[in-house]
């Protein structure tokens, strides 16, 4: 086995890489840039995590003219924050399990974590705008305009207090089913996999009812709502009443 491909054990890492005492080994050594790059391509503790995360950016890159409907949409704008909120979590995860490891240490880990921080605050916030934006679509313009700003202030703000937050959960996460089966599920589906596949399903789900809030605003979004409730209306009154209506 070559020096890039010696596995070690939880007792062998340093302090900060010794943050989970259940997994027990498949751990990388401290290595450089090109050692990272190069444990993409064998089995180790964190590749189930490297390679969840991974694939969707290039899902993202080949699929991308196809995962809008732009001619369909009317705002260019909440597209991309879309686009941007589907896709930063992804290269924020897979850069932070890839050079976790990093021989720089233990202020360069955390800046990786942030980083993995900073994709997820940009798909909750920016890439929640279209929510915001069809939630808030049949309100009088200021009234959208106050909330979604207070929305983004609110945002900021909580860049700040969710990083924090954030890299203390992630750390002192439940850690189960590794805590129950120390050492048995070391290289796949312990808590990190599991949660990396949570995030997958929830950032799919979160695409496909953007898609439907920007196509309901591009089709008229409340206006036909209104009209809907309308024909609904007058087709619930007595004949006579409906004929008055209607005229
Ligand atoms: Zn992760």
């Amino acid at each position: 086995m070559g020096r890039g491909r010696r596995l070690l054990r939880f007792r062998d890492m340093p302090a900060h890489l010794r943050f989970n005492p259940h997994i027990r080994a498949g751990y990388r050594p401290l290595q450089g840039v090109r050692g990272c790059l190069a444990s993409l391509f064998y089995l180790h503790n964190e590749t189930i995590n490297i390679l969840t995360h991974g694939a969707p950016i290039l899902y993202i890159i080949v699929s991308w003219p196809d995962l809008i409907p732009w001619n369909e949409v009317d705002s260019y704008f909440l597209s991309w924050c879309h686009l941007l909120g589907a896709g930063c979590p992804w290269i924020g995860s897979f850069i932070y399990h890839l050079f976790m490891n990093l021989e720089h240490g233990e202020k360069i880990y955390y800046r990786l974590l942030q980083l993995d921080m900073l994709g997820i605050w940009i798909s909750q916030s920016i890439g929640a705008l279209p929510a915001i934006s069809a939630s808030t679509y049949c309100l009088p313009r200021l009234c959208r305009y106050v909330i979604v700003c207070f929305y983004c202030v609110l945002s900021i703000w909580g860049l700040y207090k969710d990083l924090v937050s954030a890299i203390g959960g992630i750390i002192g996460a439940l850690q189960i089913p590794e805590k129950w089966f120390p050492g048995a599920v070391d290289m796949c589906l312990n808590s990190h996999n599991i949660m990396h596949i949570l995030v997958l399903t929830a950032v799919y789900s979160m695409h496909k009812s953007s898609i439907s809030d920007l196509m309901w605003m591009a089709k008229g979004g409340c206006q036909r709502h209104s009209m809907d409730t309308d024909i609904q209306t007058s087709s619930d009154l007595p004949a006579t009443d409906a004929g008055a209506a209607a005229g």
